[in-house]
């Protein structure tokens, strides 16, 4: 018989929080959502997450890439995929035959799709993607009253709507509000309403801090899964993600004594060290390393000491009640991921999304 062995680093996922945000979402915008799941769903399970969700009205799906279309449509979720990203040439045919729905930069991409979708006997729905200020993709408004008419004139597909996105809707107010205005007039000479049925532009920031009536569909990432790029709106959301491990250790060391590597900590007075089951290993950055991080245990927060090592951490559990075996909140409803993230030096979107594979998701 093989011994039980619990998994020392595991994350909890709560549906409930997540469907709750989305009804945030829908009520703050007064838009159908696109639920962007790229990147295994911000680290929380992309075939879970999008399970749970395709049972909730969503009018697509936002992906980054073929890849992660496939494993969606491999689930057997029939809501609608919208790709994030531009594909390769040889991704192609699938995006016709599966009826994903790309999103245009080049003459060339459509014209292609356009082949692949008359060859198919199909006609292919796409959006025309327009760069209003991130410079990652979609084609510049200059070059949209020479494109345009040479996109619609190809039959293999259909431009049912137009989106562009906000570079930084959670740090210049002003830029993004000058870009909500050129946004929805660019739309509104191309024919507005009438002749789009899709009108995107924002993420979550653009969702929660402006004005979405230009526009009747959202892309929210980070909101869903309870997290506000803008602190204001914080207290509506539910977190999703708990990330957990438990005290596998707890031992004494006298003062004078180093811990971790390098060495950088040292005790100044008889301290109780408690080791954690977690590590970069796992996704909890390195980069908090004497950075003032702390963990929850027992709900009391300890400071982690010494340097974040691959598979274990150590905290000060000095006159704190810790037993071998008790459960640790690395973050999550006691600390949010977003307050690690700031000591880290990164943001949100990446400490989720770097949650390794051996960490276990549990969703309930
Ligand atoms: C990732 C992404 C989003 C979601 O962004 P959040 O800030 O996580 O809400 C929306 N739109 C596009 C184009 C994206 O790439």
């Amino acid at each position: 018989m093989p011994t039980l062995s619990p998994p020392r680093a595991w994350a909890e996922i709560e549906l409930d929080a997540l469907r709750h945000n989305l009804g945030v979402a829908r009520e703050i915008s007064g838009c159908r959502v696109m639920a962007v799941v790229k990147a295994g769903a911000y680290g929380h399970g992309l075939e879970e997450i999008a399970r749970a969700l395709a049972a909730e009205d969503i009018a697509f799906f936002g992906v980054a890439n073929v890849g992660e279309a496939r494993r969606i449509t491999d689930a057997g979720v029939t809501t609608r995929i919208y790709l994030l990203g531009a594909t390769w040439e040889a991704e192609r045919v699938e995006v016709v035959e599966r009826g994903w729905t790309p999103c245009l930069s080049t003459l060339d991409e459509a014209r292609h799709f356009s082949d692949l979708a008359t060859a198919a006997g199909t006609v292919l729905k796409c959006h025309l993607a327009i760069d209003t200020g991130m410079g990652r993709g979609g084609f510049v408004p200059d070059e949209l009253p020479a494109a345009l008419p040479q996109l619609e004139a190809l039959p293999g597909i259909e431009i049912e709507g137009a989106g562009s996105h906000l570079p930084s809707a959670d740090e210049d107010e002003a830029f993004t509000r000058d870009q909500f205005a050129r946004f929805s007039e660019i739309v509104r000479r191309l024919g507005g309403r009438d002749r789009f049925e899709w009108i995107h532009l924002s993420n979550s920031a653009g969702l929660l801090g402006y004005d979405n009536s230009p526009c009747n569909l959202v892309r929210p990432g980070l909101m869903l899964y309870g997290i506000s790029p803008l602190p204001g709106d914080q207290d509506r959301l539910r977190n999703v993600m708990s990330l957990k491990s438990r005290v596998t250790l707890i031992r004494e060391l006298p003062a004078g004594h180093g811990v971790s590597y390098g060495r950088e900590f040292i005790t100044e007075c008889p301290t109780t060290v408690a080791t954690i089951g977690i590590g970069y290993g796992d996704g909890y950055p390195r980069s908090l390393s004497g950075k003032g991080a702390e963990v929850v245990i027992r709900g009391r927060r300890l400071p982690l000491i010494g340097r974040v090592t691959m598979d274990q951490i150590m905290v000060d559990a000095t006159g704190a009640e810790v037993s071998v075996g008790d459960e640790v909140e690395l973050f999550g409803p006691n600390l949010r991921v977003d307050e690690l993230a700031r000591k880290a030096g990164t943001i949100a979107w990446e400490i989720l999304t770097g949650i390794t594979p051996r960490v276990t998701r549990m969703h309930r």
